[in-house]
């Protein structure tokens, strides 16, 4: 199906594409809402996969064989489409990974473990995922590094005069999220980088909220590295991608080691393969890299753009309908160009697990707990919230189902 010929995005045409949509638990058909953990994937990502198994399963790294042939042009390809996908230059600068997860821990140990020492900096946010908090947190305490954080206001953004202070010539490294998964505000990246690159520090921007849902240019934004995963935006699970600039990568030592990476190995010593290779040992995700393909493939037929208005305008819808319950406090800022498709909030006297559970009975699918940022929310002083995030299937009736559902949490809980 073509989506290029609709004026604005059609959400119930968009469904019909998705064989997941259309289960039904008890006689209510699933509503789903819990895209930031991870999205739905349509029938031409299925079938982009299912060809690759049914068609030209194999080895990559250029076995002699057609299969290998074609399975090897396919990963490697995977890479350049990333690449223009993201505005980076080449596959040079495309590395996949498992996950954000993974392409974060890639940083940390190749550069981070080599790089960082007592009297240097990492800068992150208080709104950072534990992917990012974690793994710098533990590189921190290996090498010797500080780790701080640039304050969150009242409204859940950014304190950047918090940043300009925290972040000086002592800074080697800002990690920052794009968009955050708990909030849903869209950070000034190309400002927090700039800032970096002031003070000589390199930037490290965790875009696994972004990448999805809107138009993302590396090369603009002009991080060091940048990060996402493809279960997050109508792709595989298994997969996700680390962009970075290919002088950084050159000047990287790997930290997964094996076949597939190596240029020379004697019982003495290796040499490594070239970029983006060189960080990509073992058998590598091939049906997953084709089934990423297809989904950004998917993705632009639609239009990132067209792709991130129609979720503002969900959460917008979201936001404002829940703001009319009074007893709905309501996390991250207003609805605007600085918050993303999601809404995280809490209902008086109910627990998020309890509300989730409710949501469960009417077959809406929202999340409840920590969202992997637990500091955060201490500083929110709530140990859990709830979180509906929408993506380009979401409708407003389905807000709506979500928005009549509190009447029962409230009967049952509060
Ligand atoms: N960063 C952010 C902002 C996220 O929302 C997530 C996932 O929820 C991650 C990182 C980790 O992604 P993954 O679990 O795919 O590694």
């Amino acid at each position: 199906m073509s989506h290029q010929n609709l004026e604005t995005l059609d959400a119930e045409a968009i469904r019909e594409e998705f064989p997941i949509l259309q289960r039904e638990f008890d006689g209510q058909q699933v509503v789903y809402l819990d895209n930031a953990a991870t999205t739905q994937t349509p029938e031409p990502v299925i079938d982009a996969m299912s060809d690759y198994y049914r068609e030209y399963n194999a080895n990559v790294h250029r076995g002699i064989h057609h299969l290998s042939q074609e399975a090897s042009i396919a990963y490697e390809e995977a890479h350049d489409r990333v690449a223009e996908f993201i505005g980076a230059a080449g596959r040079e600068e495309v590395i996949f990974t498992k996950n954000t997860t993974e392409a974060e821990n890639l940083v940390a140990y190749s550069w981070g473990l080599n790089e960082l020492g007592p009297g240097d900096e990492v800068v992150l946010t208080e709104m950072e995922h534990h992917a990012s908090l974690v793994t710098w947190q533990q590189i921190g305490k290996r090498t010797g590094a500080d780790v701080k954080y640039i304050r969150i206001d009242e409204d859940g953004r950014l304190d950047m005069d918090h940043a300009r202070e925290l972040i000086t010539d002592d800074t080697a490294m800002l990690s920052a999220v794009h968009v955050s998964n708990t909030l849903g505000t869209v950070n000034p990246v190309s400002e927090l980088v700039d800032i970096a690159h002031d003070h000589d520090a390199l930037a490290f921007i965790d875009g696994a909220q972004a990448v999805p849902n809107r138009p993302v240019d590396v090369e603009a934004i002009d991080a060091d590295f940048y990060a996402f995963s493809g279960h997050k935006m109508a792709g595989p699970t298994g997969i996700g991608a680390l962009y970075g600039k290919q002088h950084l990568l050159e000047a990287m030592q790997p930290y997964l080691y094996g076949g597939g990476m190596i240029r020379k190995v004697t019982f003495e010593d290796s040499t490594w393969d070239d970029l983006p290779w060189k960080f990509e040992p073992g058998t590598p995700q091939i049906a997953e890299a084709v089934g990423l393909v297809a989904a950004i493939d998917w993705l632009e037929d639609i239009g990132m753009e067209r792709i991130r208005t129609h979720e503002e305008e969900i959460a917008r819808y979201a936001y404002e309908r829940l703001e009319a319950e009074d007893d709905v406090e309501i996390y991250g800022p207003e609805p605007g160009p600085d918050r993303g498709g999601l809404v995280g909030f809490n209902l008086e006297g109910v627990h998020a697990h309890d509300l989730a559970s409710i949501m469960n009975d009417h077959a809406v699918a929202i999340r409840a707990g920590d969202h992997c940022t637990q500091p955060l929310h201490d500083k929110l002083g709530v140990s859990a919230s709830a979180r509906a995030s929408f993506y380009v299937y979401n409708t407003r009736e389905e807000v709506d189902k979500l928005i009549a559902a509190l009447d029962d949490a409230r009967e049952l809980f509060a």
